[in-house]
């Protein structure tokens, strides 16, 4: 069989990942990105580095590559489209435009009759108005968002006057949950009814950026069971290939809400890595790849620890790591504050 050329879309620390375990499959990866800086370029065969706009970038990017797939979902849904028409784009355009709206991907989830939390479209402040009954709440960009980004805890309607929102851009208001735990569940689908599933995983928010992942997941078999049936759900429903990760909130009721999805590889499935015998990043290329499915294995418990700014430092300078500890610097050029820089996997 001739190599693969597999193109990715994004540079950051998913698409590295990505690159990594393509290369123990020997695809080829490509790797697009509109960051000069991208740490994926230190772990793919090729770099484009462009705009996601850029048409002669992308027809450049089409040429080189059999298949396309994307470690984020902040990507214009013309650009995904244009490639789609002449090289497969896995999963597909019209999953993620729908994923990446806030207001879509709730209504979607709803329809499906799967619990998530009250929200409401906002167009422009004055509808916040009347909207007490969603207080206290998140006012959270529709698009665009990540790691808590363009998000507005709102207590009470005063707190508006002293935020400095862009009301140019469109919102949705979330009734705040309160919140017991929160899990994810990966699942790599290959085709009708045809996934490989990975155990709930529970993950800790700092400053609403996830900081601890960790398996076993504490929760009664109960939520467990219906966790995983609902992400199996949501896959179907799409007719989703590759990995998708669903992120969930359990409240202090044991009520079980979707709280996203993720169309893609998922930060808090970083221990699958070490965990599992194949991880989230392997399946997704075995799924989009058509390669042969693998059955699941769990090999350890784990946590994993995610390194942001600065806390980076220490495990760079003097990394004496123990047998079950598995260190992942991400290369980022710069340490900034609330940004991922690595993480650190303890087998448990
Ligand atoms: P992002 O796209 O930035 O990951 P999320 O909607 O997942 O945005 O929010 C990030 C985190 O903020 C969540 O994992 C959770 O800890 C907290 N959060 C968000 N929405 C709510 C809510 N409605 N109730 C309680 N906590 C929330
Ligand atoms: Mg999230």
């Amino acid at each position: 069989m001739s190599t693969i050329n597999l193109g990715i879309i994004g540079g950051g620390q998913l698409g590295s990942m990505l690159a990594i375990a393509a290369k123990k499959l020997n695809i080829k990866t490509i790797i697009y990105c509109d960051d000069i800086d991208a740490p994926a370029q230190n772990f793919c065969n090729e770099f484009i580095f462009a705009e996601y706009n850029d048409k002669k970038k992308i027809s450049d990017f089409i040429s080189k590559v059999n298949l396309i797939t994307y470690e984020f979902e902040n990507i214009p849904f013309e650009t995904l489209n244009e490639m789609n028409k002449f090289k497969p784009v896995l999963p597909k355009p019209s999953i993620n435009r729908l994923i990446q709206h806030r207001l879509a991907e709730k209504d979607f989830v709803n329809k499906l009759n799967i619990r998530t939390t009250r929200y409401v479209s906002i167009e422009n402040k004055k509808d916040l108005a009347t909207l007490q009954d969603f207080l206290p709440g998140i006012l959270k960009i529709s698009t665009m968002g990540y790691d808590g980004k363009g998000q507005y805890p709102i207590k009470k309607m005063d707190d508006l006057d002293t935020l400095d929102i862009d009301f140019s851009k469109e919102y949705i208001l979330e009734k705040l949950v309160k919140l017991k735990k929160e899990i994810s569940v990966i699942v790599t689908r290959f085709g009708n009814n045809n996934y490989e599933i990975y155990e709930p995983i529970e993950n800790t928010h700092e400053n609403q950026m996830l900081k601890y992942s960790k398996i076993p997941a504490d929760i009664s078999q109960k939520i467990l069971d219906q966790s995983k049936e609902w992400a199996t759900r949501i896959s179907e429903e799409l007719k989703y290939i590759g990995t998708l990760c669903v992120e969930f909130f359990i409240d202090r009721n044991e009520n079980l809400y979707v709280n996203e999805i993720a169309p893609r590889v998922h930060n808090s499935g970083h221990l699958t890595i070490n965990a599992y015998n194949i991880s989230q990043f392997e399946n997704h290329i075995r799924a989009i790849c058509s390669l042969e499915k693998i059955q699941l294995k769990k090999l350890s418990n784990a946590i994993m620890i995610n390194l942001i700014g600065n806390q980076i430092n220490p495990y760079r300078q003097n990394l004496k790591l123990k047998d079950n500890e598995f260190f992942f610097d991400y290369q980022k050029k710069e340490v900034k504050e609330k940004r991922k820089m690595g993480h650190i996997t303890t087998l448990i």
